[in-house]
């Protein structure tokens, strides 16, 4: 009898930052893959907050700290060339992505057809976090962050105080009577 081929998966995105809500979906998409690998995309375009490289060491220490388990089984890898191309690059046969509210759904919708165009021996599934993540998005996070808010359900404490440094929230106040340079 022959031998089943590994399934590998990868979840693509921007994840500037990883939020709970990325982490929810990661840890779903592990029940279904033998091995998943998480594509963080460059994307310049969107004018991310944290760098690549920046991007790829969160995502990595938040999976290894939170979803120690499996964390053998999961690669972060960065990829700023055509996503279909990554895939097959990672031999992976299927990609997942998250939908939380009505408004993902018609992007979403797009790129599944299209990438489906591109490749059709590749499948795009999608997955729903569980309701208590499911309204969190990156960009809502770092507005909120960006103007001194608690951020703290919504990322992991790590992904917090990056947000906190990166506003310059996180400097010491100077000592009383030197200026602040508010
Ligand atoms: P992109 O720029 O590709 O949209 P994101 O990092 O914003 O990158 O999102 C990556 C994927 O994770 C997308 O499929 C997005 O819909 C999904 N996602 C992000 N936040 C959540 C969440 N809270 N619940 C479910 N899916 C989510």
């Amino acid at each position: 009898m022959a031998t089943q081929k590994p399934l590998v998966g990868v979840y693509p995105g921007t994840f500037d930052p990883i939020t709970k809500g990325h982490l929810d979906i990661i840890r779903r998409a592990t029940r279904m893959t033998d091995r998943l690998v998480i594509g963080v995309a460059v994307n310049a375009g969107k004018g991310p907050l944290f760098s690549v490289d920046e991007r790829v060491a969160m995502v990595r220490a938040q999976v290894d700290e939170h979803l120690a388990s499996v964390a053998d089984s999961i690669a972060v890898e960065p990829f700023s060339h055509l996503l279909m191309d990554f895939v097959c690059d990672m031999g992976a046969t299927l990609i997942v992505r998250g939908l939380r509210a009505v408004s993902d759904f018609e992007y979403e919708f797009q790129m599944a057809g299209m990438n489906a165009y591109l490749n059709a021996h590749v499948e795009t599934v999608f997955l729903m976090a569980s309701d208590r993540y499911q309204l969190i998005a990156s960009r809502l996070v770092k507005e909120i962050a960006k103007h001194g808010g608690d951020v703290s359900a919504f990322v992991p404490p790590a992904v917090a105080e990056a947000l906190k440094t990166r506003y310059g929230m996180g400097r010491q106040r100077p000592p009383a009577g030197e200026p602040n340079g508010d």
